[in-house]
């Protein structure tokens, strides 16, 4: 019998213990963090054995092979005894993929991933196709590999990606590369782009790359490496010689001959970056062969997902926005860029060593005031301070709604989209995200 180990008890961890247990394997869970309740309950329900708060290494470096959750940095000591042991130490989305053969679609990019894999999932679903969808967002992939289904559609990380060694979607798509969890990577931006770039890593000349070809990143990628995979890229700019792109303001998809799919004007989602998400979520299904006409009626019915750009109330007029999961400057960049009427923005919490510039052409232009929610306000005030008549800063939620219900008047927007990481102030985006709302429903 083979022995699995699995560090980190989280989603990933558990889906994998679950997974190698039905197929076999001995299996140890070791979490140095403590576990929830929830996944403490499936481990022990299912008989896996298990560990918190430390790491056995007499439980753990006699593993045939082990799991790592995306969490959990390669720089660990524990995994780096393992990796100088030589044992093979995989992430979740290799150790599932070897049991499933159905047609994989991975998502990776810095930002767009969950929006668009919801979209494709969605656009397939409505195409009566046999499709789950997890990963990165919700169930893990090792979770869904019993469901068996025709397709899955899966949002990857860079960490996830990490961890792959033979592990081949058949469908590739990479949405953007901007600067984001450097920390992991050495603060070297080509490693987490190359990272990102293992998407493509064992694709063949019959599998595709969908991919922004407004990003200069990826084209300098691309143009500097042998890539196997049919490239087929989008572009709100460019007409393609193949690819996805826009013509009067309709979103053609071009193989041999051109497409027609729908008007960006009726995409249910507002803003540039979601007519990109929609673009690559529409080439997924044109090369699935799904109708167009099921794919305009999925786009035009697509509801986002929560804190991305959502709408959550007009009272008196004023357009109340939560875009809690914009925790980087390019995320929060295409929600100032989509605002349409001044804007009262709230910015701010853990600054990841953000540079600002990229965002002073929309505050110049449509941020009326800025109130900064973080414990450490600095770089905003020195970034911005000189642009706005009214900057003010709290540490409380509901103080800045208050300050933003004064300030704003009929016709404006109040946007929350911090450019920043949570973790000063709250649990998470999401908590983030669910006290704003609550918070505008309180006014
Ligand atoms: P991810 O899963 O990659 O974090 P999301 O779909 O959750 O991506 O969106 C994260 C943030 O980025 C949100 O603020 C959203 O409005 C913004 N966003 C969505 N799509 C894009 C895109 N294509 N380019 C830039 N920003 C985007």
């Amino acid at each position: 019998m083979k022995r699995l180990v699995v560090l980190g008890g989280g989603e990933s961890g558990v889906g994998t213990a679950l997974l190698g247990k039905q197929k076999g394997f001995e299996v140890f869970v070791s979490d140095y963090g403590i576990l929830k309740k929830a996944y403490k309950d499936v481990l022990i329900h299912n008989e896996i054995e298990w560990e918190e708060g430390m790491h056995t290494a007499s439980k753990i470096l006699n593993a045939d092979v082990v799991m790592k959750s995306p969490g959990i940095s390669e720089h660990v000591p524990i995994v780096e005894t393992l990796l100088n042991k030589g044992v093979s130490v995989i992430s979740e989305i290799e150790f599932a993929a070897q049991f499933t053969s159905a047609n994989i679609i991975g998502i990776t990019g810095s930002n767009g991933k969950t929006t668009t894999t919801m979209m494709t999932h969605h656009i397939l679903n409505h195409a009566k196709l046999s499709v789950a969808m997890g990963g990165n967002i919700g169930d893990s992939f090792a979770g869904l590999i019993g469901q068996n289904p025709d397709h899955f559609v899966l949002e990857l990380s860079s960490f996830q990606l990490d961890g792959i060694q033979k592990f081949r979607p058949h469908i590739a798509v990479l949405t953007n590369i901007t600067p984001d969890h450097l920390d992991r990577y050495d603060n070297k931006f080509e490693h987490y782009i190359a990272s990102k770039f293992r998407i493509v890593m064992n694709q063949t000349k019959e599998d595709y790359l969908i991919y922004d070809a407004d990003d200069d990143v990826i084209n300098a990628y691309i143009q500097s490496h042998q890539i196997q995979s049919i490239l087929v890229p989008f572009s709100l700019t460019k007409t393609l010689a193949q690819g996805t792109y826009l013509k009067q303001k309709e979103i053609i998809i071009k193989f041999k001959k051109e497409e027609h799919i729908m008007p960006t004007t009726n995409l249910a989602l507002e803003g540039k970056h979601n007519i990109k998400n929609a673009m690559a979520a529409a080439t997924v299904a044109h090369l699935l062969k799904i109708r167009k006409d099921t794919i305009r009626e999925s786009l035009e019915c697509f509801q986002g997902a929560e804190h991305r750009l959502e709408n959550v109330l007009k009272i008196n007029k004023v357009q109340y926005i939560n875009d809690s999961k914009a925790t980087n400057v390019n995320a929060t960049y295409f929600a100032l860029e989509s605002m349409s009427a001044p804007t009262v923005w709230i910015v701010g919490g853990v600054d990841k060593g953000n540079d600002y510039s990229a965002l002073f052409p929309f505050v110049n232009e449509k941020v009326k005031a800025i109130i900064c929610l973080g414990k450490n306000n600095e770089a905003l005030f020195k970034n911005f301070e000189h642009m706005v008549d009214v900057m003010v800063e709290t540490q409380y939620m509901s103080e800045a709604v208050k300050i933003a219900y004064n300030i704003a008047t009929s016709g404006e927007n109040v946007l929350l989209s911090p450019a920043c990481a949570s973790f000063d102030l709250f649990k998470n985006y999401e908590d983030r995200g669910h006290q704003f709302k609550s918070a505008v429903r309180a006014l």
